[in-house]
């Protein structure tokens, strides 16, 4: 299978989505990564180790802004100039929005939501979950390219060390794409890794008590150099960003170390944290779901074992 893989960059280097899903394409076939926008040709190379067997890479002016028209334009262009049999995406809200676009522009197919991708007789085949995320489904496409975004999260990058050709190019703009401009753009301070990234993710639920409590799960995610995640049930009380949320209307994560504080383990957090390496989870009720499919069990009150525990890991660093 030929395919192309979206891959978007931020602050010269290559998103981790992007290129989990350009190993999974090149392991199914030939996988051309795509990078564009500013510093795309000197980022674009980096490709190659995760996979890419060429990078189309393109600095034109009009993609200088995130914007997802001038995109979909490039990525058509690309689709008729390589024969791509697949158009392949990391779910982001460019990336959502241009799949979108091209899906318009070429009359093909989108899936969404994938978490796997698969050749099966030949053809592609998608893996999505259904019904809650309690059942995975196989989802087919019926015309060609066959586009497709992957959730975020879903799939890690492979080193493959190997190296790419980059080809830059020019991408031809039809007037109605040019029209959007920015006007402003912010960007929200972090400090520390985001959720996506993090190796370390300290999670908070509504057994914290109340939002001044989460600076606990800050001060332990801080001591580990992690990040801090969050239930739907505190999100959508207002106690912590939407941007932190895990699970299924939030985000999947997989970090080697995932620290549960409070939380409950229903199955909508649970399908976008059950992918992490080790699960610790602490909680005063012995009998909470999360116990069923933890690593490591605390039983007990947070407020009396997170502090400590945060003191340990400090006196150790
Ligand atoms: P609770 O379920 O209330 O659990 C709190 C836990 O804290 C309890 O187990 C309690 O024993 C423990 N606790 C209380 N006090 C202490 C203490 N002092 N020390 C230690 N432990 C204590 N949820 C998500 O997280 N992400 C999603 O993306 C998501 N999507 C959803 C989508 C749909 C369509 C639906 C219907 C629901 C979704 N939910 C999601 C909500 C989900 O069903 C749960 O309601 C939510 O995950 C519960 O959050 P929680 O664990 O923080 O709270």
């Amino acid at each position: 299978m030929k395919s192309l893989v979206f891959l978007e960059h931020h602050g010269g280097a290559l998103e981790k989505g992007g290129l989990g899903v350009l190993g999974k394409a090149a392991s199914l076939g030939d996988a051309a990564g795509v990078v564009l926008g500013e510093v795309a040709v000197a980022v674009a190379a980096g490709a190659g180790a995760f996979g890419a067997s060429r990078v189309y890479a393109s600095e034109a002016e009009a993609l200088a802004a995130p914007l997802p028209q001038p995109r979909v334009d490039a990525m058509a262009g690309l689709v008729e100039q390589t024969g791509a049999e697949a158009v392949l995406f990391a779910s982001s809200v460019l990336a959502t929005d241009v799949a979108a676009g091209l899906a318009a522009r070429l009359d093909a197919g989108l899936n969404w939501d994938l978490t796997d991708l698969a050749v099966q007789d030949g053809g592609l085949v998608g893996k999505r979950p259904a019904l809650g995320d309690t059942v995975l489904v196989d989802v087919g496409w019926t015309s060609s390219p066959r586009l497709a975004l992957v959730r975020s999260g879903a799939l890690d990058p492979v080193e493959s060390g190997g190296s790419a050709e980059v080809e830059e190019f020019e991408p031809a703009f039809s007037d109605f794409s040019t029209l959007a401009t920015l006007v402003e753009q912010t960007t929200e301070a972090a400090t520390g890794p985001s959720i996506e990234d993090a190796d370390v993710i300290v999670a908070g639920g509504r057994g914290l008590g109340s939002p001044e409590a989460f600076a606990l799960v800050e001060e332990l995610a801080a001591a580990l150099g992690g990040a801090v995640g969050a239930t739907r049930a505190v999100v959508d009380a207002g106690w912590y960003p939407y941007a932190t949320q895990v699970g299924q209307t939030g985000k999947t994560v997989s970090p080697r170390l995932y620290i549960a504080c409070g939380i409950s383990g229903a199955i909508q957090h649970k399908v976008g944290m059950q992918g992490s390496g080790t699960i610790v989870a602490i909680n005063k009720d012995p009998n909470a779901p999360i116990f069923d499919f933890c690593d490591l069990g605390v039983v007990g009150d947070l407020h009396q074992i997170v502090p400590k525990l945060t003191e340990l890991v400090r006196s150790r660093a």
